[in-house]
């Protein structure tokens, strides 16, 4: 049994913090929302008031924050109250500098680190099904490996630090420009007189297969379980995608790549999340290319 500490409690952290917890992990968690505090002792989670006294002791801190900047502000806090050998674990999706930056912090005060960032969204986050990236030293792998377990189903090791979210943003950039190039061609089908139905049974045992079309088909009807069939309900939120397509961008320019689809997603999740897709299902951009 680990002493763990759970530093953010939203959507993810929450129902994350309460599978350790079901694993037979001793768990506190904090969040700075009164609102998230409250939810998480609800669902039976021990939760601290403040973050005083907490870290020092702890096996294990965990952080699942929305930004680079928060991870690397409690990262900051917690690292030199930790005994050299603790583990910090950030599950969050950040920017690689911050996550690489947040290592070097750890590393520097002997302490073990992973990035272990996750896809599966707020149904694997619950169902304990989530796939974690994890980026970090062998040493710290085996050590974080189990407690990964106990909150997902497949663990990768990515290989050294920061390769966690390299491997998320890149996942997601493909997701990304997937959807659009599907989205794009349902349109043009539906304009050329073609129906959903009929691109849907060809493309999908063709080579225009893809996740984005199989399981988040951005039509109603192929997919029965694919948000288009509950009016765009997240799934995953446009802002959740747009927010990828930013990081994948800024890691681009900062390592000299070209990534110009990237870069165009970007740049139509980005105007869809300001113009109406906020909240809605990512696949709902089939409706704003319409709008271009
Ligand atoms: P969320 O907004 O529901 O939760 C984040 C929580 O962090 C909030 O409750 C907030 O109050 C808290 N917080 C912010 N700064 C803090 C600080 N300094 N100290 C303590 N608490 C703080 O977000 P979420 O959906 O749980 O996502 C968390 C992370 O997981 C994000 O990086 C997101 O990109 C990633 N992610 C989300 C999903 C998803 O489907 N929601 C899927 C994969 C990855």
């Amino acid at each position: 049994m680990a002493h763990i500490v759970f530093i953010g409690l939203g959507n993810m952290g929450r129902p994350m913090a309460a599978n350790l917890q079901k694993a037979n992990h001793s768990v506190t968690g904090f969040d700075l929302s009164a609102e998230a505090r409250a939810a998480a002792a609800e669902a039976g989670l021990k939760v601290a008031a403040s973050e005083d006294g907490l870290f020092a002791g702890a096996d294990v801190v965990i952080t699942m924050l929305p930004s680079g900047a928060a991870v690397r502000e409690v990262w900051s806090r917690a690292v030199p109250q930790m005994a050299p050998g603790a583990l910090m674990i950030d599950s969050s999706t950040i920017d690689v500098t911050s996550s690489r930056a947040a290592h070097d912090l750890a590393a520097t005060a002997g302490l073990l680190s992973l990035d272990a960032p996750v896809s599966g969204g707020t149904e694997g986050a619950t169902a304990g099904t989530l796939t974690f990236m994890a980026g970090g030293t062998d040493e710290a792998f085996a050590v974080g490996q189990p407690l990964l377990a106990a909150m997902g189903r497949r663990i990768v090791h990515c290989g050294g630090p920061g390769n966690g979210e390299v491997a998320k943003i890149c996942n997601n950039m493909i997701l990304g420009v997937s959807m659009i190039a599907v989205s794009e061609a349902f349109n043009l089908a539906e304009s050329l007189g073609l129906s959903h139905q009929a691109l849907f049974e060809v493309a999908s045992t063709s080579s225009g297969q893809c996740y984005a079309l199989t399981t988040h088909c951005p039509v109603p009807g192929p997919v029965p379980t694919a948000s288009a069939n509950r009016g765009y309900t997240p799934g995953f939120a446009t802002e959740l995608m747009a927010k990828d397509l930013r990081l994948s961008q800024e890691a681009a320019d900062a390592s000299g790549s070209r990534t110009p689809l990237g870069a165009a997603a970007e740049d139509i999740f980005g105007r869809y999340a300001a113009n109406g897709g906020r909240g809605r299902d990512y696949s709902a951009v089939i409706s704003y290319l319409k709008t271009l």
